[in-house]
């Protein structure tokens, strides 16, 4: 599995500095994040150790389990799934450093309560539903200044990005819209200068359409099966709102 693993790694980085040579980005200013739903704390430990240092899960119960293997490795871990309410405490508590699926304001109310009794903050994105299906969460884009203004009240959440899932499809011209929805909206939240809000990632593009996603704008590429193979679980397991 190692090898496996590491010339997959080689073959995304590949892909990532030939978008951005052809994009024109500074490849700096896209980061690799490990979408680590289903893969082993063995496996993504493999990954990081090979220099990728920023996980994404997106089940608490994973997280949980991960937990003690991949404390033994140097690593950040954002949240970028469907988070309940009930499971704020164990986000907090396991070292999620940001919740990049913020999507509703009854969550952002309580994850404050949480934060400020704990005298912490933390980094949160604004999950933006861009593809306009009813199974995807997300903020749909009409809503999102009116939803960024009201979290920005909130001291102890520091909105730092905007994350989507694109249009699930195999074409990937059918994506790019959903990418630049994101991009727009980030230019124009960008020029209202609210206080406590600072857009500067773009967390959007995974293994099919990191090319597009890159070429329109994206900061962090979440990638899971081009490195750690097929899941056995469909992701509708994981985006839709009757399996959490
Ligand atoms: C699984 C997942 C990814 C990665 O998708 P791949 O197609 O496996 O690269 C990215 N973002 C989210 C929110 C995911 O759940």
């Amino acid at each position: 599995m190692k090898e496996i693993i590491l010339s997959n790694l080689n073959i995304i980085e590949q892909r990532i500095a030939n978008a951005c040579r052809e994009y024109n980005r500074d490849p700096s200013e896209v980061k690799l994040l490990l979408a680590t739903k289903t893969v082993s704390a063995d496996n993504i430990k493999i990954a990081i150790e090979a220099g990728y240092p920023l996980i994404g899960e997106n089940k608490v119960q994973e997280i949980k389990q991960k937990y003690e293997i991949l404390n033994t490795v140097p690593h950040r871990k954002h949240f970028i799934g469907h988070l309940q309410t009930n499971k704020i405490k164990d986000i907090l508590k396991h070292d999620v450093t940001c919740i990049e699926s913020l999507d509703r304001l009854d969550l952002a109310e309580k994850l404050h309560q949480h934060l400020d009794r704990r005298q912490m903050k933390i980094d949160v994105f604004i999950q933006i539903n861009t593809s306009n299906e009813e199974s995807k969460f997300g903020i749909k884009p009409e809503e999102a200044e009116p939803f960024i203004r009201a979290v920005a009240k909130f001291p102890t959440i520091q909105i730092k990005g905007l994350m989507t899932i694109g249009l699930f499809s195999a074409e990937t011209e059918k994506v790019r819209p959903c990418f630049q929805m994101l991009k727009t909206i980030q230019k124009h939240i960008t020029t209202l200068n609210i206080p406590n809000v600072e857009l500067k990632e773009l967390s959007m593009g995974m293994s099919n359409d990191l090319e597009v996603a890159i070429e329109e704008g994206a900061t962090i590429l979440r990638i899971g099966t081009a490195i750690f193979g097929q899941r056995i679980y469909p992701d509708s397991y994981y985006w839709n709102e009757n399996n959490n």
